[in-house]
C-alpha cells in the first residue's frame, strides 16, 4: 500500500476544542483582574516591562466543540497598555488567537490533518469530521473556513522563526532545520505559488509547535505569538 502520511485519516478528530470550563475560568480571572499579562516584552515597542496596565476588557464569543456540536461560550479578553510607549495590545489566553472564534485546538486539529495528509481535501475533512450546530445551521464548519485557518497559520513567520531559534538554543543538535526543509506539499493542493508558500509554512508551523510544546511544555500560540504580535 502506498504510504500517504496518515494511516488513520478516516477517523474523526477527537479533543478538538478548548473546553467551556477553560473559557469560563479565564473569563472570571479577567473579571476579577487576576489574569497575568501574557508577555514581559511589549509587542509594539519591544521594551521590557513588568508593569503592563489593564486598560480595557473585551468580550468575545468563542465556539467550543463538544462531540462535534458547536456551542457558543462568552469569553473576556484583557487589553493591556504598555507603560513605555503607551500603546495597547490584546492579551490572548492560550486557547485563543486574534479574530478567530474557534479555539486553537480546533484550528490546529483541522489545519494539521489537512497539511500532513497528502491525499486530504477540504471537503473530505468536513465529511469525516463535520462540526454541527443544533440551533444555527449556518454555523456549521465550512471547508472555506479551514482554508482561511491555514492562511492565518501560514503567516506566523516571525513566531515560527523565534520558536525555531528557541528549539535550537535548547537542543543545538536538533535536526529541525533539516526536517523542515524536507517537508513538501503535493502540487494538486495549490493553484498559485503564494498558496503553496502558505501551505508549506503551515505544515512547518505544525511541526515546530509539536516540538516546541514537547520541549518547553507550552504552546507557541500563547506568549511567543503575542510577543511577535501574531506575525
Ligand atoms: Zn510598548
Amino acid at each position: 500500500m502506498h504510504y500517504t502520511g496518515a494511516s488513520d485519516s478516516d477517523k474523526p478528530l477527537f479533543n478538538i476544542s478548548a473546553t467551556t470550563e477553560e473559557i469560563i475560568q479565564h473569563r472570571e480571572q479577567v473579571r476579577r483582574s487576576q489574569n497575568p499579562c501574557p508577555v514581559r516584552i511589549c509587542p509594539k515597542c519591544q521594551e521590557k516591562s513588568d508593569s503592563f496596565i489593564r486598560h480595557d476588557k473585551k468580550s468575545r464569543k468563542f465556539r467550543v466543540v463538544i462531540e462535534q456540536l458547536i456551542h457558543v461560550v462568552l469569553g473576556l479578553l484583557t487589553c493591556w497598555k504598555c507603560p513605555e510607549c503607551g500603546k495597547c495590545f490584546m492579551g490572548y489566553p492560550p486557547f485563543a488567537i486574534p479574530y478567530k472564534r474557534y479555539t486553537i485546538p480546533t484550528i490546529c486539529a483541522f489545519s494539521q490533518r489537512y497539511v500532513e495528509n497528502d491525499a486530504m481535501t477540504y471537503r473530505k475533512l468536513i465529511e469525516e469530521t463535520p462540526l454541527l450546530s443544533s440551533t444555527c445551521p449556518e454555523w456549521e464548519l465550512a471547508h472555506s473556513t479551514i482554508h482561511r485557518w491555514i492562511s492565518t497559520l501560514g503567516r506566523l513567520n516571525t513566531t515560527m522563526n523565534k520558536a525555531q531559534d528557541f528549539i535550537l538554543q535548547a537542543e543545538p543538535a536538533s535536526t529541525i532545520c533539516r526536517d523542515l526543509a524536507g517537508l513538501t506539499v503535493p502540487a494538486r493542493k495549490y493553484l498559485s505559488e503564494s498558496r503553496k508558500t502558505l501551505l508549506l509554512a503551515c505544515k512547518r508551523l505544525m511541526e515546530i509547535e509539536n516540538r516546541f510544546s514537547r520541549l518547553f511544555g507550552v504552546s507557541i500560540f500563547h506568549q511567543l505569538a503575542t510577543n511577535c504580535a501574531y506575525g
